[in-house]
């Protein structure tokens, strides 16, 4: 067995672990990433080449300045890696008239100076001629929106942080941690056992395994995405056509451009959730799913309603208010967590990351995180 000892130890290196492993190495500090999987795995909730990121924020205003961090942050991180992560194609909210998504998009647009333009329904067909929206259906467009390339992200993330002296070891789960008397952690593995000063714990679906207090407070859920051919991929290129949610009789729905695919991408239903347990191997999307995917297409987006080429599941870890949790775990100051991003944290994954990063080294952060506290569900 071998006892090496580090500043900090990220278990999960997935989209937040990887980025955590980025800020802490870039400031000077002896990091251990331990990965469950291999690097860019297809069985936690990450994959699937692309993830939508928008300013425009309906789940809350509060979310805004910490996304704005994570887009400078894609940015910036990409220019490092040398590698596109951020691609701005704008972003469309699609609802009824009235409707809860598009009003509270528009309410986080107005409360944070976003550019932004409300959409009819003959003002976004003939901007976007590949909808074919429901009558009554509006949108609200913003025009930083766009998608970063997922699996790119997390080998990007995680070269930087080698490239500042971070080891990474995969296929190698944290089995348990224990806090020790000095205030620090030590780490069990089937490999060895680490000492740090400092643990981060972003073990997404798992989370609950390294931290048992938040058995209560995350589930695990399976979500569908899958690539269709397209019969007009003029329609649908990124320089023509932007990132989409799109809330209908069937379901909440989220679509791309195309991007390193000849698919049309779209997932959902967002929250027609199916329970499942990551320590199942089975990632098949359910027929369900799929039957609600492709008929999505079929009725509003009609030219991307081609034959299935790639299906895909993912897991989804939800808390029950479906607001992140971002906390220490309690009673133990040196180890924090980022957790149950509900199905839209990876757009704030590089922002978490250095949250997660400030957190682990002063004890603070430069955002407002009390809507992420873990007591929040304490009564
Ligand atoms: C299909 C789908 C579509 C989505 N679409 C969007 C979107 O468009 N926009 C958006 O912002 N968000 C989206 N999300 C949500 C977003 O992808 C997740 O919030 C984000 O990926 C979660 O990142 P994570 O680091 O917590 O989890 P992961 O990236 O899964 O990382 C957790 C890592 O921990 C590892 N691990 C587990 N246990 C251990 C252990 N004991 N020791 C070591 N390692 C361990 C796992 O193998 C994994 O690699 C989507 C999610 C899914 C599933």
């Amino acid at each position: 067995m071998t006892h090496h000892s580090y500043d900090v130890i990220v278990a999960g290196v997935g989209a937040m672990g990887s980025a955590a492993c980025w800020h802490l190495a870039k400031r000077g500090l002896k990091v251990l990433g331990l990965e469950r999987f291999n690097l860019g795995h297809a069985m936690g909730s990450s994959h699937g080449m692309t993830r939508i990121i928008r300013l425009a924020y309906f789940e809350g205003s509060h979310y805004v300045p910490i996304v704005r961090r994570a887009h400078e942050l894609w940015e910036q991180t990409g220019t490092e890696a040398g590698m596109k992560l951020l691609h701005v194609t704008g972003s469309l909210d699609l609802a009824p008239e009235g409707a809860g998504p598009v009003e509270s998009s528009l309410q986080s647009c107005l409360d944070h100076g976003l550019s932004h333009e409300r959409l009819d329904g003959p003002d976004i067909t003939r901007r976007f001629p590949g909808f074919n929206l429901p009558a009554g259906h509006v949108g609200l467009w913003q025009p930083d929106g766009g998608f970063v390339a997922s699996e790119k992200a997390i080998y990007a993330h995680v070269g930087l942080a080698q490239s500042r002296g971070a080891e990474i070891r995969t296929n190698e789960p944290l089995l348990d941690w224990t806090p020790t008397a000095q205030g620090g952690v030590v780490v069990r593995t089937e490999r060895g056992t680490y000492s740090a000063g400092r643990l981060v714990i972003t073990s997404g679906g798992w989370i609950a395994d390294a931290v048992p207090a938040l058995a209560k407070r995350v589930s695990t859920v399976r979500q569908a995405i899958g690539w269709f051919t397209t019969r007009r991929p003029e329609l649908f290129r990124p320089d023509v056509f932007p990132v989409f949610i799109l809330s209908v009789e069937e379901g909440t729905f989220y679509g791309f451009p195309l991007y390193e695919h000849p698919g049309f991408k779209l997932g959902g239903p967002h929250f027609g959730r199916e329970p499942m347990d990551p320590r199942d191997d089975d990632r098949t999307p359910s027929p369900r799913q799929v039957a609600l995917i492709r008929e999505c297409l079929a009725r509003y987006l009609p030219d991307a309603a081609g034959e299935p080429l790639t299906l895909k599941g993912c897991v989804y870890s939800v808390s029950p208010d479906e607001d992140f949790i971002i906390d220490s775990v309690p009673g133990v100051p040196q180890a924090v967590f980022a957790s149950a991003c509900s199905g839209h944290g990876f757009k704030f994954a590089s922002a978490i990351g250095e949250i997660l990063a400030d957190l682990s080294t002063s004890g603070q952060s430069a955002f407002d995180l009390k809507p992420f506290a873990l007591d929040r569900f304490a009564a």
